[in-house]
């Protein structure tokens, strides 16, 4: 067995030698991070920040977005950011001197608030008994208001960010904060900003120009130059189309493939294991779902147009893929036809990508060592 590691070693290695594309993670903790590193990542294309307050931390994010009144909200917010900050030290720690990408919080609101259903049984049971609590009342009166029938196309990604006012600063900050303390170290964190379902530039617009400013306030008071790297996620089909505009407020893009192939197809992500996704699969109509593979002609055809788009107002914009496809053998093959820059995919994905790409190079006879 030890030959056949340093067989696949050396194959591994001879592919890096020839692919053109590079090769990141999506990690969410320090701990991924390590993992994928080990695999050979270079570096993190996709840290999901909502990811870091399921469980346990929950309740802070429903605190700051149903807070009424902004000291309430102020107070809310100040309690996250040592965590945050805490989060981001060990991340960007894991993964010294290599670009790390992490996104600003993209969570579908209801995962984050109380359940409706069950608040509004608990509210009228405790009303039935003459026990209604005031805080139970007022919270359903404020998830009734933020409910919404398809939060997946609703409040998520830079929206909630647009909509509650010092949240993604408060991630912003966390990273400027965490970047300085690694700096005084004497570390190398190279952490890059992601702004998630970007559908227009004047959304990442006004992000980039709050985080510009906080960078900006951060770094002076740290006697250093904090000139992160800003850009957002291509996941929407207006996103793609309207790419040329995007790329003048962003200096990276990254393909968000899941809801790239949600939104162009209309098929719900969430529902792919269901009753009619498998029929369709089993009946053949169609012939591999499209959540798997890169659909070429569809969501290939919007990835092109991004491509091309960011390119002409931009023609060294960095570009990568980080949805499930960038794990993908054969959707590996055609982002490297597309021009993309990296892949980004989960850690133990990392050797095939790694693989994937260099026959990806070679194949196209455009290999690096040529
Ligand atoms: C995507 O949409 O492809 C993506 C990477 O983001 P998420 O899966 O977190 O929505
Ligand atoms: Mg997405």
């Amino acid at each position: 067995t030890r030959e056949l590691v340093e067989a696949v070693d050396r194959v591994l290695t001879h592919a890096d030698d020839v692919r053109r594309m590079r090769v990141r993670a999506n990690a969410d903790t320090a701990e991924d991070a390590r993992r994928a590193r080990e695999r050979g990542a270079e570096g993190i294309g996709l840290c999901r920040t909502e990811h870091q307050f399921l469980g346990d931390r929950r309740a802070y994010i429903e605190r700051v977005v149903l807070a009424e009144g902004e000291q309430a909200r102020q107070a809310a917010l100040a309690e996250l950011l040592p965590l945050q900050r805490a989060d981001f030290v060990e991340l960007l720690e894991a993964m010294d001197g290599l670009p790390t990408t992490i996104r600003l919080i993209d969570p579908p609101l209801h995962e984050f608030l109380p359940d409706l259903t069950d608040l509004s049984v608990k509210v009228a049971l405790a009303k039935a008994n003459g026990e209604a609590d005031e805080r139970d009342v007022k919270l359903l009166a404020a998830v009734r208001r933020m409910h919404e029938q398809n939060p997946m196309l609703g409040l998520r990604g830079v929206r909630l960010g647009l909509k509650v006012p010092g949240l993604f600063a408060l991630q912003i900050r966390a990273i400027a904060e965490a970047t300085v303390q690694l700096r005084e170290a004497g570390k190398d964190p190279r952490p890059e900003i992601m702004v998630p379902l970007v559908g227009s530039v004047r959304e990442l617009q006004i992000v980039r120009e709050e985080a510009e400013g906080i960078l900006a306030e951060v770094g002076r008071e740290a006697g250093t130059a904090l000139d992160l790297p800003i850009g957002c996620m291509i996941e929407l089909p207006r996103a793609a189309l309207t790419a040329h505009r995007i790329a003048e407020e962003a200096d990276f893009f990254s393909f968000g493939t899941n809801d790239l192939t949600q939104t162009t197809w209309g098929f719900s992500r969430d529902d792919v294991e269901g009753a009619f996704f498998a029929d369709y699969l089993e009946n053949g109509v169609l012939t591999i779902s499209p959540f798997e593979t890169l659909d070429a002609d569809g969501v290939g055809a919007l990835v092109r147009a991004g491509v091309e788009g960011g390119r002409k107002t931009k023609p060294r914009l960095h570009l990568g893929v980080c949805g499930e496809h960038g794990g993908d053998p054969e959707s590996i093959h055609f982002f490297h036809g597309a021009g993309l820059d990296y892949v980004s995919c989960s850690p133990f994905r990392v050797p095939i990508a790694r693989l994937e790409a260099g026959r990806a190079a070679a194949m196209a006879g455009d290999d690096a060592t040529a």
